[in-house]
């Protein structure tokens, strides 16, 4: 496991977060990623997400799908699939979702509120902690596994080292 944590000073940097996430996933020719939002309201989990779905070339409006738990961005070879579990009553529910097809083809996943779904989703590739710092944010940024520390790394190189 290895990790970088980042000050995010305004919103802008969040959504820039969100795009350089992105690139690195294209630059890796990652074929998935699972990645964990964790945070409280309002701590910027769906405007990192936003900057993220950008990165990838789907434009408009990014909003949290709390009622649907899903808002799927569709291309040709690839598809970001953005999770809002926080109304999630029974992970069960996530079976009649058809949950299984959003990770079986090349699909990156953002997942907010993902321990209402425990057991229910693929192992993580990151975990991503956003907290509250004043007006500001921090984030960090946790590889749980082989890409993930690969995507770390290079967010490390990006973004140099901070406390
Ligand atoms: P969440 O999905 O975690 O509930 P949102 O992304 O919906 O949070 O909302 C985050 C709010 O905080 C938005 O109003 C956004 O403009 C603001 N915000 C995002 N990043 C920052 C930041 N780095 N500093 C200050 N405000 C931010
Ligand atoms: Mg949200």
């Amino acid at each position: 496991m290895n990790f970088v944590k980042l000050k995010l000073s305004n919103e802008n940097d969040t959504i820039a977060l969100g795009k350089t996430l992105a690139s690195i996933v294209k630059e890796l020719k990652c074929a998935r990623l699972i990645a964990f939002l964790n945070g409280d309201l309002g701590a910027g989990k769906t405007t990192m997400t936003r900057g993220f779905v950008h990165g990838f070339g789907f434009e408009g409006n990014v909003k949290s799908p709390t009622y649907t738990l899903v808002e799927p961005y569709e291309a040709e070879e690839f598809a970001v699939y953005h999770f809002d579990l926080y109304r999630l009553a029974d992970p069960e529910e996530l079976e009649f979702l058809g949950i299984r097809d959003y990770f079986s083809k090349t699909s990156y996943c953002m997942i907010e509120w993902p321990e209402k779904a425990q057991g229910f989703l693929p192992k993580e590739d990151l975990v991503i902690n956003m907290l509250y710092d004043g007006e500001a944010r921090k984030v960090e940024v946790e590889s749980r596994s082989d890409t993930g520390k690969k995507i770390v790394e290079l967010l490390k190189e990006s973004h140099g080292k901070q406390d």
